[in-house]
């Protein structure tokens, strides 16, 4: 089990010449060899370096994996591991998952073959009666975004092991903290070290890391191959920004159930969508499956799309800006930002309203962000309950 004296002491003592506390910064691009074919570990920086080594090493440790790969964004290490699958194959992707990932599969892959479904993981039946022959991975993403619904992953597992398929996991929203998919039989596990692993909204990045050695050397040749890897600064900077996942979680997702509880009481809140409030479906099975209920909340104003906005335009400690997961606590209106690039109908029947506000809670006292939102409510024009928004 993950605890913080491993996630302060990942990688810590590796450079053994000066004894440097801090994992060095190999900035260098190729290596002095000793003789031809003859290196000291590393020959070129796109294919292996010491420091992106110190963070690949310390993230397979958090989620208790054999192997890890890091790249430059989370999309390159979702678009690394696609690179697996050939023409011909077919995937199953959760409907509502990250809006990049969907535009990748849908809009790139697919011209090269890849043939892929987005289906209701939430539903098992469907989930097995849109598994076909050419079938080869379940790609999940739990909690979905932005409405934070659970899949089960047990479930899922005895799926993937029934019809032997790739058993892919988006774990971004919950960190290593939150959620550890492979206790669930998951073969990979995906990152977008950008949001909670980093924390501090500094730089991008992703990582892979795999239950096996064959997957762990497989993604590796495809790292290589399609020359996805993370620059050794951005590297540093997120092993520097992963020693506090643990505390910065923690701290994050307790202060995210006080506010959704707060959230769920206030007169111009309709809904409020947070695993961690008994009122949530998927309640249980967020007690069951996840360590906590994250710190992502989704809630949809009473009145019109221009309160949503009027909402996320008012707050002034929570700043008004797209991602997650990082120290400052960020707002947006999904229907109009992250989520805009769906039609208005996709969006309907995917429950998106355009009252829907998306917080992520960041690190900021948790009274003062109260009394942000509180503030920032009050611009909500119509505080009787109106229509939903549409
Ligand atoms: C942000 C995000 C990604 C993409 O990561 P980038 O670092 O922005 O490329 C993938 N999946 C989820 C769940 C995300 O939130």
């Amino acid at each position: 089990m993950v605890n913080n004296t491993d996630i302060v002491h990942g990688g810590l003592g590796s450079e053994t010449q000066f004894g440097s506390l801090s994992t060095p910064l190999y900035l260098t691009s190729t290596f002095i060899l000793d003789a031809v074919g003859k290196d000291k570990g590393y020959d070129y920086s796109r294919t292996g370096n010491p420091t992106r080594t110190e963070l690949q090493n310390h993230l397979a440790t958090l989620e208790g994996g054999v192997a890890c790969s890091v790249h430059g964004t989370g999309i390159s290490s979702i678009c690394t591991v696609l690179h697996h699958f050939k023409a011909g194959d077919h995937i199953l992707v959760t409907q509502d998952c990250y809006g990049g990932t969907h535009r990748l599969i849908d809009q790139n892959l697919t011209q090269f073959g890849l043939e892929a479904d987005f289906i209701d993981f939430t539903d098992i039946e469907t989930v097995r009666a849109a598994i076909k022959d050419n079938t080869k991975a379940l790609w999940v993403e739990t909690p979905t975004n932005p409405l934070l619904k659970l899949i089960d992953l047990e479930a899922i597992g005895k799926i993937s092991k029934e019809f032997d398929l790739t058993y892919i996991v988006d774990n971004t929203f919950l960190s290593p903290i939150g959620q550890k998919p492979f206790e669930f039989g998951v073969d990979l596990i995906v990152h977008s070290t950008t949001k909670y692993i980093n924390g501090h909204c500094d730089c991008t990045g992703g990582a892979v890391i795999s239950r096996t050695e064959e997957w762990g050397e497989r993604i590796d040749w495809l790292t290589n191959c399609m020359g996805t890897a993370q620059s050794p600064f951005d590297a540093w900077q997120v092993l520097r920004g992963s020693k506090t996942v643990g505390v910065r979680f923690r701290a994050q997702q307790q202060a995210a159930l006080e506010i959704a509880t707060w959230l769920e009481a206030h007169d111009k809140v309709k809904r409020v969508f947070f695993p961690g409030l008994e009122s949530h479906p998927d309640y249980a099975l967020a007690q069951q499956q996840q360590k906590g209920p994250g710190a992502m909340i989704a809630f949809e104003v009473n009145g019109d799309g221009d309160d949503a906005r009027a909402v996320v335009e008012n707050t002034v400690l929570i700043k008004l800006a797209e991602s997650l997961g990082g120290v400052t606590s960020l707002i947006e209106v999904p229907a109009l930002q992250s989520h805009a690039s769906m039609t208005p109908e996709a969006r309907i029947a995917a429950g998106i309203e355009n009252t829907l506000v998306r917080l992520s809670v960041g690190l900021e006292e948790v009274d003062d962000l109260i009394s942000d939102l509180d503030k920032a409510l009050s611009k909500v024009k119509t505080p009787e309950l109106s229509t939903s928004g549409v």
